[in-house]
């Protein structure tokens, strides 16, 4: 009967199917593939070697044979003379002092007939008993070259062979003497592959064992990935609270997990901000249209005043919305990283070109405090711009006749010069609880005048942080604020040496006129994170 498969074991299937192999799988044959050719390729080069070792050694055991047979057939007696004067005697002292090893049989043949064959070898060339008997001895003898001694490959009696067949001849005798000594090379063969067999067996065994324990450990090692990957296919746009488990070891997959959170985090962090922003555009562009349809709605089409002034109303608001839309793109490019494009600016021209363009917003008395004639990093239009906007919120919330002072600096600060562009009214001040609340987005405090937007400091701060820059204010109710932009003289690469300028503090800072130094908060986007 047909077993369901486990539920793990099908999910691991599906999953083999749907997103192909897993990292562990892949390890896994990656490691046994490396290790089955390295056993094979082992036992393939020992083997090749020791087969042809074996038969090497053979023949050298046989040749062997062959110098004793030739010392026997050439010894002489105390006389001088030669020992044996027979072809017989020579065979039978040849197969008495042959000492025939393992797997080894001698015989000898005299005219064609089988001589002797020693008792207690391994096997026996031609036993009186096999049928096959005649047909070895025919094979041995067709294998015999008269004068020659040669060793031949011969099957007898199912056995491999490696066969030295030796000529005997003794001067004075006619008789034709055969010296054979056979080798089982077939036997030792088959012990051979035996132990390649075994070797074999074993080597699958370890290969098996191999891929348990590494099933085991990579599984081991791999879980948190494993882990983390659950958790990662659990995490939604709409959820994203969940924090990936991270593993107490302190490897690179609780690097990895940490890393991940951490991302999360910050992606979390940018949803919100995006649905706060967009929540705050909507929110903001509403007003001005409830003003316009409520205006709209209760006007009296056939009083002419009536009508005019809603006329006025709905022109105002749709002015309003159109500088929130202009602003909020200016904000939206803000973000892009080459809305700041720093490059040498000449400050003394840039702080005359400034001056100009701001003592005609409205009428103040208007002050050029300071000027530095030094060459920084920055891009002209872009801070023109935040002066731009800084000198119209010191006109907005300070009075007709009141001192603005426009200056830029450059004081050497903890980490190399930085340039300090500052706008520093005589005004409404800011409470201290506000300062920092005034360069979030739509943030307008009571006693905000005229037409913001809301989005003014916030481009100022992204111009600022576009230059490596913060925003720093000093403010106080009742007395004037001082905004300024501070940032290093040279761009973050090419940081060069200081002029040997003296370092000096600036204008805003130091001020004896205008407001003191209550507060000093410094706004950079990372403070409202
Ligand atoms: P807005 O368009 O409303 O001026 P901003 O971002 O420029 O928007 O300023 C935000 C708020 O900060 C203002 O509504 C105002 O309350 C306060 N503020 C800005 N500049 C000054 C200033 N020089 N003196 C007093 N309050 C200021």
């Amino acid at each position: 009967m047909r077993t369901m498969p486990q539920p793990r074991l099908r999910q691991r299937f599906t999953d083999l199917l749907t997103r192909g192999w897993s990292v562990r799988m892949r390890v896994l044959t990656v490691m046994m593939a490396f290790m089955a050719v390295g056993l094979a390729v082992t036992g393939v080069l020992t083997y090749a070697a020791q087969f042809r070792a074996l038969e090497q050694r053979i023949n050298a055991e046989l040749w062997q044979e062959h110098s004793e047979l030739i010392l026997i057939a050439e010894a002489t007696d105390e006389a001088g003379g030669p020992a044996h004067t027979t072809v017989e005697s020579v065979l039978l002292q040849a197969t008495e002092s042959a000492a025939p090893s393992d797997y080894e049989s001698v015989i000898t043949f005299l005219d064609d007939e089988p001589l002797y064959q020693p008792q207690a070898q391994d096997f026996a060339m031609l036993p009186r008993d096999s049928p096959d008997s005649p047909q070895v001895r025919d094979k041995l003898l067709a294998a015999h070259q008269p004068q020659r001694s040669v060793i031949v490959p011969l099957e007898a009696h199912g056995r491999d062979l490696q066969v030295l067949i030796a000529s005997v001849n003794v001067e004075g005798d006619q008789a034709q003497g055969v010296f054979v000594v056979a080798n089982d090379i077939g036997a030792q063969r088959r012990d051979l592959w035996q132990s390649v067999f075994t070797f074999a067996a074993l080597s699958v065994i370890t290969l098996l064992i191999a891929g348990w324990v590494g099933y085991v450990v990579t599984g081991r090692l791999l879980r948190p990935l494993e882990d983390l990957r659950s958790a990662t296919e659990q995490i939604t746009v709409e959820d994203l609270e969940y924090r990936v488990p991270v593993p107490d070891e302190r490897d690179d997959i609780a690097a990895l997990a940490q890393n991940f959170n951490r991302m999360l985090a910050r992606i979390q962090a940018g949803f919100s901000e995006q649905r706060r922003f967009m929540s705050d555009v909507g929110h903001e562009l509403r007003t001005p249209l409830t003003i316009v349809r409520g205006t709209l709605e209760t006007t009296d089409v056939d009083d002419v005043e009536d009508v005019r002034e809603a006329h006025g109303i709905a022109i105002e608001e749709l002015d309003r919305m159109g500088r929130v839309v202009g602003d909020l793109s200016e904000l939206a490019a803000s973000t892009r990283p080459d809305y700041v494009k720093p490059r040498p600016l000449d400050l003394a021209a840039f702080t005359r070109s400034a001056f100009a363009r701001i003592e005609h917003i409205a009428p103040r008395d208007w002050i050029l405090a300071r000027s530095v004639d030094v060459v920084a990093d920055a891009d002209e239009q872009r801070l023109t711009q935040a002066v731009v906007q800084l000198a119209a919120n010191a006109v907005r919330y300070s009075e007709e006749g009141s001192r603005i002072r426009f200056g830029v600096d450059r004081v050497l600060g903890p980490e190399g010069p930085e340039i300090h562009v500052s706008v520093q009214d005589e005004g409404i001040g800011i409470e201290p609880e506000d300062q920092r609340r005034i360069f979030e987005r739509f943030t307008r405090v009571d006693g905000s005048r005229g037409s913001g937007t809301g989005l003014g400091l916030p481009i100022v701060l992204a111009i600022a942080e576009g230059h490596d820059g913060v925003v720093r204010l000093l403010s106080q109710p009742g007395r004037g604020s001082t905004f300024t932009i501070v940032f290093p003289q040279f761009a973050a690469g090419d940081r060069a040496e200081t002029d040997g300028e003296t370092p000096s503090a600036p204008a805003g800072d130091t001020g004896t006129e205008g407001p003191g130094p209550a507060q000093t908060p410094t706004a950079s986007r990372k403070d409202q994170a």
